[in-house]
């Protein structure tokens, strides 16, 4: 029978080659996009076969929306075998906040509330898997004690008193201080990594789901930066490339992604994987330890706690 995994944000690098791999090997890919008709053309310019995938529509910047998307899935009637939690936005130079339908800062809702509840929604689904897996990107800009991760501003989820008071405007950071768009993007890598060891804690013996996270590495030239400086769009890939050796193409990090998802050998439930932040040829990959924040169980805990209501599935 033919495995199907649902990625988020397939419409362009690393979610888009993860689909393209997975399809050739032998998986059945249903991409959750926000964009049908740019879904549809990145799934031709890559050569994926008609037949391997689905377009659905999500736009996990609301919670109504990714809501609607399960009850889509659902009336497809395929089963599901995997869900990867990808899609994101990085908005480094805007100057004021954006905001959720539902009235929560943009980039904290599309990368972490949207997945939180699709996370929660979809464990359903999962379970009847013999093999389900749930997959969430992180990344070394996550963790201050990696060398990726020490450029300011650093993450602080502080003691969740944005979440706490509600979220809405004018509350725009979890941590209730200053708009910070570099750092909200941050928090909310923090918060996918919590949530994965969250869902772990809660849900791996009961389900039988194996959580994990990967940290593909430096895909420097997917448009995860387009709303940078042009010229830092410039300089970045090739600052990869020849200073750190981060640089990893897109092709490689969605085989990466292709091999969490469906390789026994990536079947560890709570493990992060990285292949390190200089890139060696056939390098392998290794358990990497998450960041102090990443890996405080009571602030997993109070994140869990928090979310819960703010998705309403408390
Ligand atoms: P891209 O910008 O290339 O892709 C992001 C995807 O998310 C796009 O398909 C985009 O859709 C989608 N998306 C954005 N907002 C929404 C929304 N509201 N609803 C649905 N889909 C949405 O970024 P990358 O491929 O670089 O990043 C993918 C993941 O990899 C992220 O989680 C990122 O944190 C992680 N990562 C990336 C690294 C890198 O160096 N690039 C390094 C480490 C981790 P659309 O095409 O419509 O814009």
């Amino acid at each position: 029978k033919t495995s199907t995994v649902i990625i988020t944000g397939a419409s362009s690098g690393v979610g888009l080659y993860a689909a393209k791999a997975l399809t050739e090997k032998g998986w059945h890919v249903v991409m959750a996009c926000r964009d049908l008709p740019k879904a549809k053309q990145a799934a031709e310019s890559v050569g994926m076969a008609r037949d391997r995938y689905t377009i659905l529509h999500i736009d996990l910047g609301s919670l109504e929306s990714v809501r609607k998307f399960v009850q889509a899935f659902r009336n497809t009637g395929k089963s599901l075998d995997a869900l990867v939690c990808n899609a994101a936005i990085y908005m480094p130079l805007i100057k004021e906040p954006l905001y959720s339908p539902e009235g929560y800062e943009l980039t904290v809702t599309t990368n972490h509330l949207g997945h939180f509840l699709l996370c929660n929604l979809m464990m359903e689904d999962l379970k009847h898997s013999a093999d389900p897996r749930l997959v969430i990107l992180g990344t070394v800009t996550h963790n201050p004690d990696e060398l990726g991760g020490k450029i300011p501003p650093q993450p602080d989820l502080g003691n969740f008193e944005g979440f706490t008071a509600g979220f809405k405007a004018p509350i725009t950071m979890i941590n209730g201080k200053q708009f910070e768009p570099v750092k909200a993007y941050k928090d909310s890598k923090v918060c996918n990594v919590l949530t994965m060891r969250e869902l772990h804690r809660r849900y791996h013996d009961s389900t039988g789901i194996t959580f994990t996270s990967l940290y593909p590495g430096c895909v420097a030239d997917t448009p995860l930066f387009r709303n940078h400086y042009p010229l830092f769009q410039k300089i970045f890939p090739w600052f990869q490339k020849n200073i750190t050796g981060g640089y990893v193409s897109q092709e490689l990090s969605g085989e990466r992604v292709a091999m969490v998802v469906a390789d026994p050998e990536y079947k560890q439930s709570g493990a992060y994987f990285s292949w390190g932040n200089r890139q060696k040829k056939d390098g392998k990959s290794f358990i990497r330890q998450v960041s102090p924040q990443a890996r405080d169980e009571e602030k997993g805990q109070h994140m869990w706690d928090l979310s819960a209501k703010l998705v309403g599935v408390a």
